[in-house]
Parts: C-alpha cells; sequence; structure tokens
C-alpha cells in the first residue's frame, strides 16, 4: 500500500477503546495489542497520515476519548472520528454495551473545556458530534447523502449508506447481477427515501416543535430504523443532543 500513488488512499482503524480493558470487552483478548500493532506497521511504512481512525461510542468508553486522542497524535495518525453505538443487532437487549448517557456527554464536554491543550488537539484532529452540536452550526441544507457511501453486506444486500440498513430499501442477490443493475434497481426505492428523510423534520412532531430543528433536522434516518424499526422517528441521540445544545462551547 505504501507504493500505491493514490491521494484517496484512506485506511479506517476501528477502535472501541483506548484502553486493552474497553477495546477487548468488544472485540476480544489481546485485540487491542493487535490493533496497535498494525497501527504501528502502518506508521513504519509511512503510512500514518493515512490512517482515520473511527471509535464507537459506548457507555463503558467514553471518558476515553481524550486518551484515544493523544494516542493517535503519537502514533502520528491523520484522524479521528467518532460516532454513537446504535442499539440494534448484536448491540441489542442482553449486550455487555450500550449507547452512552446524556450525563456522559456533559461530563466529557466538561473536560474539553477545562484543558485548552485538549481543546487544541481535537480541532487538529477529531471529529466528535456532541463537540459539534454544541457549536450550532449552519441549519442541515440536505437530508440523507444517499449513494455516496453505499454499504454492501456479506449477505449480498446493497444498502444506500453504511448505517440505514432498511431492509425494505435494499436490493438483494448482488453477487448475481452487475452493480450497475444494481443501482438501476436501487435508485426508486432511495429515491423514495430520500424524500421521506427530507420529510422529517416536519413530520415527526418532536423534531417540528424541537429548538434544533433546523440545525438536526431530525438526525439520521438510519439511526431511527436501526434503534426502532421506523422511519419517522427521532434519531436515537436525541436525548444527547438536546442536553448538549444548551451548553455553547467556552472556548
Ligand atoms: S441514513 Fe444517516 S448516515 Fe445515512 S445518509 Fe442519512 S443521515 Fe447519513
Ligand atoms: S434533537 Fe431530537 S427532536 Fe430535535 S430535531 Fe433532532 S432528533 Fe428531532
Amino acid at each position: 500500500m505504501g507504493e500505491l500513488d493514490f491521494p484517496g488512499l484512506s485506511i479506517q482503524l476501528s477502535f472501541d477503546g483506548a484502553t486493552a480493558a474497553t477495546h477487548d470487552l468488544v472485540r476480544g483478548s489481546g485485540a487491542f495489542d493487535q490493533l496497535l500493532h498494525g497501527a504501528r506497521s502502518l506508521v513504519g511504512a509511512g503510512l500514518g497520515r493515512r490512517i482515520a481512525i473511527f471509535f464507537t461510542e459506548m457507555a463503558h468508553n467514553l471518558e476515553e476519548i481524550p486518551r484515544l486522542l493523544e494516542l493517535a497524535d503519537g502514533l502520528g495518525v491523520g484522524s479521528v472520528a467518532t460516532g454513537a453505538l446504535v442499539l440494534c443487532g448484536r448491540a441489542s437487549e442482553g449486550s455487555p454495551v450500550s449507547p452512552p448517557e446524556p450525563d456522559q456527554y456533559l461530563r466529557l464536554l466538561d473536560r474539553f473545556d477545562a484543558d485548552p491543550a485538549l481543546s487544541a488537539l481535537y480541532r487538529r484532529l477529531a471529529k466528535v458530534a456532541a463537540l459539534e452540536w454544541r457549536r450550532g452550526g449552519a441549519p442541515r441544507e440536505e437530508a440523507c447523502t444517499f449513494v455516496e457511501n453505499p454499504y454492501l453486506s456479506a449477505a449480498g444486500k446493497l444498502y444506500p449508506c453504511v448505517l440505514c440498513h432498511a431492509d425494505p430499501y435494499a436490493v438483494t442477490g448482488l453477487f448475481d447481477k452487475s452493480l450497475a443493475e444494481a443501482f438501476a434497481e436501487g435508485a426508486p426505492l432511495w429515491s423514495k427515501l430520500l424524500q421521506a428523510s427530507e420529510r422529517r423534520p416536519e413530520e415527526i412532531e418532536k423534531c417540528r416543535q424541537c429548538s434544533e430543528r433546523l440545525t438536526c433536522a431530525g438526525g439520521c434516518l438510519g439511526r431511527a430504523w436501526g434503534s426502532c424499526g421506523e422511519i419517522m422517528a427521532p434519531d436515537d441521540r436525541c436525548q444527547a443532543r438536546l442536553a448538549v445544545s444548551g451548553r455553547p462551547p467556552t472556548q
């Protein structure tokens, strides 16, 4: 990979913690050490800036985000992004992992506010939704950006994006058809889904009355489907977002 002359090359490494204890709870014993070994090998081959760390925010690991940023900076990786666990699939009931609570996000914000060096590191390296939400930001102009990042499952189902695993809107049997055929079949389904996504801020009653309606616009349709099986439901991070939006950044 080091010899590839491809500016778009990005290598995502998935961290579920900044320590072996938290990461291995999800990934299995020894996984964190292997992950670090892989990261250092990439850095050693001159690919550190190509590494994009993705960290799944969970109740048991959220407080490790500052530590993760320091780890990433020490390794010399290009970027860090995080996203909250969706309570579905293997993360559903009975699982040892769960999404963070709103209070945990507030404590995380306090840590960033109390540490200017950490905030500067964040601005240079990372994107954490909760830290971005409270900056307010411009009104959200587009609903979903379907098809920019389509997701093909191992079972041969093509979904319009990585977070929207809604079977009624999936193209099936991908291993027996061309990608062009699959996109032609998916386009009308995803067009309907996009129209639904655009209607969400107005049709979901809670969103219609929400102070965050213009910037959040109902959040992510895929997360709503994953967490409660409905397209016209608020994003599952709604409570956290509402808690955080009342706390503007101090720096
Ligand atoms: S479902 Fe969520 S992740 Fe997918 S395009 Fe829409 S907002 Fe983005
Ligand atoms: S914060 Fe919650 S209620 Fe408000 S727009 Fe977003 S999903 Fe809807």
